[in-house]
């Protein structure tokens, strides 16, 4: 490096005009907005969430769900290929005997300890037959205080695919986008 580099005066004055042209701008265009100009151009990029939202690629990957089969029932034949790819250990199944003789195991219990999970899908891509997604769309739940309520257990899973079939993706989302309102309003309730 140069004298005048090693010194990191130029660089200092560099970034201190960098972030105030960005702040200059920002605020005439939210001025020139206000006045009704200049609409066409965007100021600041923050998202306003929960108030606002952006729209998410399809490939997003959300929160899980257990996939039910035409009779409702869940799909996963407990074969532990999603625990057992899941880097960060957070998937818990214990496999029981199925009634029905044609089904060789179903998961008696299913978890998944969300406050663990990466979102990495690597579930989702393991299992042979389609009984686990991360198409909900949502995102990763807040819940109260409490470790034990991040575990998201086969009963919680299973439903989020009956109410992303009963009421599609968008209104699902508006749900998920009305309790993160709620919780901003009042975070002690
Ligand atoms: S998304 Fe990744 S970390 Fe989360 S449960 Fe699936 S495999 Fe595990
Ligand atoms: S969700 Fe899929 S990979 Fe995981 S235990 Fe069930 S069938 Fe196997």
């Amino acid at each position: 490096m140069t004298f005048l580099e090693r010194t990191y005066v130029v660089a200092v004055v560099q970034g201190v005009m960098l972030t105030f042209g960005r702040l200059l701008r920002n605020f005439t265009l939210h001025l020139l907005h206000l006045l009704g100009f200049a609409k066409s151009t965007p100021a600041t990029v923050s998202i306003q969430y929960p108030n606002e939202r952006r729209v998410y690629p399809a490939r997003y990957r959300g929160r899980h769900r257990l996939t039910l089969d035409q009779s409702g029932d869940i799909k996963c034949t407990s074969c532990f290929l999603c625990a057992t790819a899941c880097p960060a250990r957070c998937i818990y199944i214990e496999a029981a005997e199925h009634d029905d003789g044609r089904v060789e195991k179903f998961p008696h219990r299913y978890e998944i300890d969300t406050l663990l999970c990466i979102y990495c899908g690597y579930c989702v891509e393991a299992c042979p037959v389609d009984a686990i997604r991360m198409d909900t769309g949502l995102h990763p739940e807040v819940y109260a205080p409490d470790p034990r309520l991040f575990i998201e257990d086969k009963e919680t899973l299973m439903q989020r695919s009956r109410l992303l079939e009963d009421l599609g993706p968008e209104a699902l989302y508006q749900q998920h986008m009305k309790k993160m309102q709620d919780l901003e309003k009042f975070p002690f309730n």
